[in-house]
């Protein structure tokens, strides 16, 4: 049942096949086998998880709930929930428990969904590797001396290890995708404003978006009818009418030996130069010859500014979290030095104790340039390149029905590779951090290994609120083809 995808484990469910307690038992002993070394857990609650199945399968049985009532999942450990930690994978905020739920957890609750526990990630979501949890870096189940990718790093192995079906994740620029692709599951960064934020930890609020890991696009449509959608309590939650993510995906085609007839899709130059390894250029370009054959018509397009978006997202990213970071004081929130002589010095001394390295170099990168007589020079320049950046995106979407694409520039690298080397490591979200800055959506699909085994992810990057059109693309990609279905062996 684990290799099973979350849409036939939510149908096996209904049909009585299976118990979610019988299912959750089984997630969980595997869990147990397995978590000490891939570390893509956090916090495992085994009693809770239980209960809820319980519940579950009561509810069943008197004819409630919904399609995912009974399912085991887990969420990144940066959404806040009620009764359980919510560390965001530092020593800043290791004893928090919140009083509340994040939207996105409430609403998958509602749902019926088990809360197995909480994924692993960088610390406050700061990073490509996972390298940077205070709790120990999660590894790669493919091969365990390599990096899952990050930030959201603990997700993505715990559905490529199928230590749950599906778990939430967050993309500032580019957690979602790029673990995604690193551990060869299907990952979805939805539009800004569709996913409310509302609980979720910030990091850098105006680029912060929560969204699904699952085995298939066709999961990640189902996780995302069930969170996605207005929140009131979210101010940047856009206003619309829910939708239903599967409708375009669950339609049948007009030719079905030509599903993708009609699609236009945009390769844009700029993804395919200097810096993409080979073995990812030529799964990519497979996968593309493969949806051509699916009826799909190749576009080629420009994305001219894509070197800015580094620098653009370095400078804003660090910037906002500057600013989100500062609650973070040892008084309103977080941990608190032992000794200190005044209150400056607990301050400090708390702050430079609770933050790793990572969070504090973006924290004064952050601060400096937002800072009196710099602002012009870096905040205000980053902020003219981000509109740039999604002009060009409107430009190139002009010409196309989505954009393709790699969503990392290798597959992934060993532990340590890049532990000395942040910018070495800031470069490899080249294909990813653009997409955040114009807070468009955009997936990643498992699309064939490279060097060493491991898994290559192929990104689709649409328009404002087209995941439905996006999910359904991927979907029939993913029916004539069963890269997603590969996981490895553990
Ligand atoms: N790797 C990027 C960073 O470190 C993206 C992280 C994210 O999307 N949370 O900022």
């Amino acid at each position: 049942m684990i290799e099973r995808s979350l849409t036939h484990i939510a149908a096996a469910l209904a049909a009585g096949e299976i118990s979610s307690q019988e299912l959750t038992r089984t997630y969980l002993d595997r869990i147990a086998r397995l978590n000490p070394e891939l570390k893509a857990f956090i916090t495992v609650d085994a009693e809770g998880a239980m209960a809820q199945a319980a519940t579950a399968d009561a509810a069943r049985a008197a004819g409630q709930g919904g399609v995912l009532t009974g399912v085991p999942i887990a969420h990144k450990d940066l959404f806040c929930t009620e009764g359980l930690l919510t560390t965001c994978g530092s020593k800043m905020l290791e004893n928090f428990v919140s009083p509340y739920d994040a939207t996105v957890v409430s609403r998958l609750k509602a749902a019926g969904t088990v809360i197995l526990g909480k994924t692993n990630c960088d610390e406050f979501a700061m990073g490509s590797t996972n390298e940077s949890s205070y709790f120990g870096a999660t590894r790669n189940p493919w091969d365990v001396s390599r990096v899952p990718g990050g930030s959201s790093g603990g997700s993505a192995a715990a559905v490529a290890a199928r230590l749950a079906p599906a778990v939430t994740g967050t993309d500032t620029g580019g957690s979602i995708r790029q673990p995604a692709s690193l551990c060869g599951v299907t990952g979805l960064k939805p539009t800004y404003g569709a996913v409310s934020r509302w609980g979720m930890i910030a990091y850098a609020s105006s680029l912060d978006q929560g969204g699904p890991f699952a085995q298939s696009a066709e999961d990640c449509a189902l996780m995302l009818n069930a969170f996605a959608g207005f929140d009131e309590k979210d101010s940047t939650s856009a206003q619309r009418e829910t939708e239903d993510y599967l409708r375009e995906l669950r339609r049948a085609p007009a030719d079905p030996a030509r599903p993708l007839a009609g699609v236009r899709l945009g390769v844009p130059r700029e993804y395919f130069g200097e810096g993409l390894a080979e073995d990812v250029r030529s799964a990519i370009e497979a996968a593309i010859v493969e949806m051509e054959k699916l009826g799909a018509v190749r576009v080629e397009v420009s994305l001219p500014k894509t070197e800015l978006a580094i620098p653009a997202y370095y400078v804003i990213a660090p910037a906002e979290a500057s600013s989100n970071l500062s609650r973070f004081d040892g008084v309103r929130y977080g941990h608190r030095a032992a000794q200190y002589r005044d209150l400056m010095e607990m301050y400090c001394k708390s702050r430079a104790e609770g933050f790793g390295r990572e969070v504090q170099r973006r924290i004064m990168v952050g601060t400096y340039v937002l800072s009196h007589g710099y602002y012009d020079a870096y905040y205000i320049k980053a902020l003219q390149l981000r509109r740039l950046i999604a002009d060009d995106f409107q430009a190139a979407l002009s010409q196309c029905d989505v954009l393709l694409g790699p969503a990392a520039p290798t597959v992934a690298w060993k532990l340590g590779a890049m532990a000395d080397d942040p910018v070495q490591m800031y470069l490899a979200d080249i294909y990813t951090v653009s997409v955040n800055l114009a807070g468009l959506p955009a997936l990643s699909v498992p699309c064939g290994f490279g060097e060493g085994g491991m898994p290559v992810g192929l990104q689709m990057i649409g328009n404002y609120f087209d995941e439905a059109r996006m999910l359904a693309i991927a979907h029939r990609f993913q029916q004539a083809t069963d890269w997603h279905t590969r996981s490895p062996a553990l």
